[in-house]
């Protein structure tokens, strides 16, 4: 029993290396906010890109017509066909398809990952019914979502700055993505053009906007995590293009790239970190999105069975495979609400091969659980605590305003402990009068719908 005690002494100090007392998240808010303004400031300011989008109006309702939408994501990528039926008809209409992104893609060249994309889109259309022809001479558009950080030089161009998550594909990297996307098209004859290239947040903002109008910012917790809200123009500095008649601009964050000293990390994280594809990089993410939360607790498992024999005498060779342990996996041991834990037993046998543990094991295991996921949850609310403030909505300041927040993502939808946790604390920071004002919506699928209807009010016909 002394090497139980060592287990517990290794949760035990996880459990304080990950704490996010209240005070902390303040300051991590904080951070935020003064990254937020360096980056508005000049470009490469800051570790938060807070790059523009090029979207300086959200859809009216008035859009009308059959649009498209690409969503490249992390882990999916979807092709969607949206009827929009205007101020009366609203959305009349959607169909779509997901495909699984072939991992071997994430990591090959451009070509072959945009090729893939689009025999996939010519697929769906060439599927689709006589209704959708369009008149001779009319190109379909599509609002292409790319979850990337991209530098925009307009609403249908730009750059990427890098790849994220599971994707590394160099010859990309620079490259403007739209032009990519197009040539594939081409090559494979698909008379289609992109007329708005958006972020999976902004298309979240957009999409959310059409049904809620008060949402000023959407936020995104998949594979993995980013922001986007709706700035002033004038407090742009380093925007010298003309000021929209608006008087506003979209602002896609990339907030999973924020770093800040007040951010608790443990020796796991760095060591994830060090073994990624982008060392150094999007650390936020890393402690927050789906991508990694799994990844976490294997290795807090894999110490314990290290060093305190927490699974028997032997270490699981499984639990050496890095990723192995999907945040699915980890959020449906954290969610069993069975008196013996069944599922957790049945996780650990089918994933990591280890068999017969106690249900003193178990307990363990959903405590780190919790550990983990209180943590990420903890600190995506200290995000978006971090833009109310730059907003100047975290104080009520006239009785009738009202803050909505999109979000979306597998993780936010699909993980209930976790995002329970962060409208707890999200609530918990600002206090019960402000928690009033703050209203977080649940955008299913805000993206595709935003990025068709981006794709429509920037449509060359109209
Ligand atoms: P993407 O971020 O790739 O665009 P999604 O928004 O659908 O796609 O998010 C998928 C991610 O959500 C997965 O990679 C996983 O991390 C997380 N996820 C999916 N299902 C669950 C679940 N049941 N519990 C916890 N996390 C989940
Ligand atoms: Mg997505």
């Amino acid at each position: 029993e002394r090497k139980w005690a060592r287990a517990m002494e290794i949760v035990k100090e996880m459990e304080e290396k990950c704490a996010t007392p209240i005070a902390k998240l303040k300051q991590v808010a904080d951070a935020m906010v003064v990254e937020m303004h360096a980056g508005l400031a000049s470009e490469g300011g800051s570790k938060l890109k807070m790059l523009i989008t090029f979207v300086d109006n959200l859809p009216t309702g008035n859009e009308e017509g059959v649009f498209y939408a690409l969503d490249l994501g992390g882990t999916n990528f979807r092709v969607l066909r949206v009827h929009l039926g205007g101020k009366e008809g609203r959305l009349v209409n959607q169909e779509f398809t997901e495909v699984a992104i072939p991992p071997n893609l994430m990591v090959a060249t451009s070509d072959e990952l945009f090729d893939y994309i689009a025999a996939e889109l010519g697929k769906f259309v060439s599927q689709e019914s006589l209704e959708f022809e369009l008149p001779p001479g009319r190109l379909r558009e599509l609002g292409f979502t790319f979850s990337f950080p991209v530098l925009q030089t307009s609403i249908a161009s730009g750059t990427l700055v890098r790849w994220t998550k599971g994707f590394n594909i160099e010859d990309t990297v620079g490259q403007d993505v739209v032009a990519k996307l197009s040539s594939a098209m081409k090559r494979r004859g698909i008379d289609m053009r992109v007329s708005a290239l958006v972020n999976d947040t902004v298309g979240t903002l957009a999409g959310g906007q059409y049904f809620h109008s008060d949402v000023v910012a959407a936020v995104i917790l998949g594979t993995g995590s980013n922001a986007a809200y709706v700035e002033r123009a004038q407090a742009i500095p380093k925007w010298h293009g003309p000021l929209p008649k608006s008087g506003e601009m979209v602002i896609n964050m990339e907030w999973g790239n924020f770093r800040s000293s007040h951010l608790p990390i443990t020796e796991y994280d760095t060591a994830m970190d060090t073994e990624s594809l982008n060392p150094g990089d999007q650390i936020y993410e890393k402690l927050i999105s789906g991508m990694y939360l799994g990844e976490i607790l294997r290795r807090v498992l894999l110490k314990m069975a290290e060093e305190a024999a927490f699974f028997g005498d032997n270490v699981p060779p499984k639990l050496r495979i890095p990723f192995v342990l999907r945040t699915p996996d980890m959020s449906a041991m954290h969610h069993d609400g069975s008196s013996d834990l069944r599922v957790v037993g049945d996780k650990l046998k089918d994933i990591l091969e280890i068999h017969n543990t106690s249900l003193k094991t178990r307990k363990v295991i959903i405590q780190l659980c919790g550990i983990v996921a209180a943590r990420g949850a903890r600190l995506a609310a200290a995000g978006i605590l971090g833009i109310l403030k730059k907003m100047g909505r975290d104080t009520v300041k006239d009785g009738a305003q009202r803050t909505v927040i999109a979000m979306d993502g597998g993780l936010y939808e699909h993980y209930s402990e976790y995002s329970k946790c962060l409208e707890d604390t999200i609530q918990e920071l600002v206090g019960e009068e402000v928690s009033k004002t703050i209203v977080i919506v649940h955008a299913n699928d805000g993206s595709g719908i935003g990025a068709a209807l981006l794709a429509a009010s920037h449509s060359q016909y109209e």
